[in-house]
């Protein structure tokens, strides 16, 4: 199959259109070290040196909040439910803009409440249920069925399941039960790998307390300490946030986790190749060790096994899914084209109404890509671990919008990111491992909708494609694009 490939690429390489202009230099510089370890890892780029102070908006505070502390606007809820990998679900509206501090809004039922009325099998409290109701989570995902009570129970866990199966509220669930918003000291902390991911967890947990009164801070670098510092000060219950700050924090003397009852541990395995294992190691060294610990990760290799057998008491396990299963929606496709062909392959597949991820390797690649775009007035925006904190949010809150329908990414968005909307998603550049293409194109067909993945093979890409190909069979299927299609002359 390889050679077969190679030998076509080769043959149509020498008819190939017009070529795209190359990337242009970019001078060396070096990142700091929070992009550096906060990001998904991704190839340094190179580019000139960038303030890295936050120019973050904060959204307007609302009058009718509780307290000082920062609240996040209410979530748009619609479209219909559908079954999905993760199982009974509705597809989420257009996300809130996330402040550095958030709290559940309504009139909130500070302390435990009984937990008497049915989400499903599950027994919640009444504030909880009111704010599934408003979620309009009628009922728990296969996950959620799963590890919501042993969590209740006071039980470790380790939950193996890939994003989009509802795992956040798997553990948010627990978190607005078990955390008593009357007492003001940090009680649960959820540890994810990026900036994007602490945002998004804390939106949707923030949803699930609105009526509990729990105050939640996401915690990551790259944005402004000072309001990080305020909401711990002033009392905040739950924090999220990526390793490198919460160390910074805990260094600082701002965050105390010595009374902290609940960790978890969202995307372990992400966590852990990026190198945030020494990290993870001493904050769960600072927090008690009778505390409940929750892991969630889409694999179990030794390190995360390790990890597991140190620090988790007798946990139950359980798995969703198959490891490294595409989702059944998203239609794959596959298409062969020169390397120097892929932005007119591109421009041609690219549907402007359509919401579209775009997978490059590397961030000076991003970076180009959309200025070739940009140059062809095609409207996209980058984003990759070496820009500044606020333009990472602005973009990421721009595309949950809706507003922004074409994104161009490196890998930092390939795990976790949920935004309903994307139909598309385009590998550019081919991933590099079948995990790796497991997580990409599952960006798109979340939570029952319909979703096209599209990668393009390159005359560099053979070994990665073929085993993309032998783990996915048949459902990847070839696209023919006519970009090279020979041009007959009559005499
Ligand atoms: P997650 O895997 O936690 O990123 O969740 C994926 C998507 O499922 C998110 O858009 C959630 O809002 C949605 N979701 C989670 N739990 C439920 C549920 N019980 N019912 C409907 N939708 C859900």
């Amino acid at each position: 199959m390889a050679l077969h490939m190679f030998g076509n690429l080769i043959s149509r390489f020498f008819k190939t259109p017009p070529a795209p202009p190359a990337s242009e230099p970019v001078p060396l510089s070096t990142g700091t070290r929070s992009a550096a370890t906060e990001a998904v890892r991704e190839p340094r780029r190179r580019r000139p040196p960038r303030a890295t102070g936050s120019s973050e908006q904060r959204p307007p505070r609302q009058a009718e909040q509780r307290t000082a502390a920062l609240v996040d606007a209410p979530d748009a809820p619609s479209g219909k439910r559908r079954r999905s990998r993760g199982g009974r679900g509705r597809r989420k509206g257009d996300e809130a803009t996330t402040p550095e501090a958030t709290l559940g809004t309504g009139a909130p039922t500070l302390g435990p409440s009984p937990r008497e009325l049915s989400f499903g099998p599950v027994l919640v409290s009444e504030p909880v249920k009111r704010a599934l109701d408003h979620m309009r989570y009628e009922s728990p995902t296969p996950i959620q069925e799963l590890v919501i009570d042993p969590l209740l129970n006071g039980e470790d866990v380790v939950g193996q399941a890939q994003t989009g199966t509802g795992k956040t509220a798997g553990f948010g669930i627990p978190i607005a039960e078990l955390v008593d918003a009357r007492e003001a000291f940090v009680q649960a902390i959820v540890l994810v790998p990026t900036r994007e991911l602490a945002r998004q967890v804390t939106d949707e947990v923030t949803e699930i307390c609105r009526y509990r009164g729990t105050m939640l801070v996401p915690v990551y670098g790259g944005a402004r300490l000072g309001p990080q510092i305020s909401a711990l000060q002033d009392g905040a219950q739950v924090v999220v946030g990526t390793p490198g700050r919460v160390i910074d924090l805990l260094d600082r003397g701002v965050l105390r986790l010595d009374k902290v009852r609940l960790v978890v541990l969202d995307e372990a395995d992400q966590m852990l190749d990026i190198g945030f294992l020494p990290d993870v190691r001493r904050i769960l060294r600072s927090t008690p060790r009778s505390r409940q610990t929750a892991l969630f990760t889409a694999t179990i290799p030794t390190m995360i096994k390790r990890l597991i057998y140190s620090y988790l008491r007798d946990p139950r396990t359980f798995r969703v899914g198959e490891e490294a299963e595409p989702v059944e929606q998203v239609t794959q496709r596959y298409c062969e084209v020169a390397s120097r062909d892929k932005l007119t392959a591109l421009l041609k597949v690219l549907d402007e109404d359509e919401q579209t991820l775009v997978f490059r390797r590397t961030q000076d690649d991003v970076d180009w890509l959309v200025r070739m775009l940009e140059r062809r007035r095609v409207k996209a925006a980058a984003i990759h671990g070496g820009l500044p904190q606020g333009e990472r949010n602005a973009v990421m809150q721009r595309f949950r919008s809706g507003a922004l329908k074409l994104l161009v990414s490196t890998n930092l968005t390939s795990r976790g990111i949920d935004v309903p909307t994307v139909a598309n998603v385009i590998n550019y550049d081919i991933p590099e491992s079948v995990e790796e293409y497991v997580h990409r194109i599952g960006r798109t067909a979340r939570m029952g909708r319909e979703g096209t993945a599209l990668t393009f093979v390159s005359e560099w890409d053979l070994d990665f494609f073929d085993a993309i190909k032998a783990h996915v069979g048949d459902d990847l299927q070839p696209l023919e694009l006519g970009l090279y299609t020979l041009q007959e002359t009559s005499a």
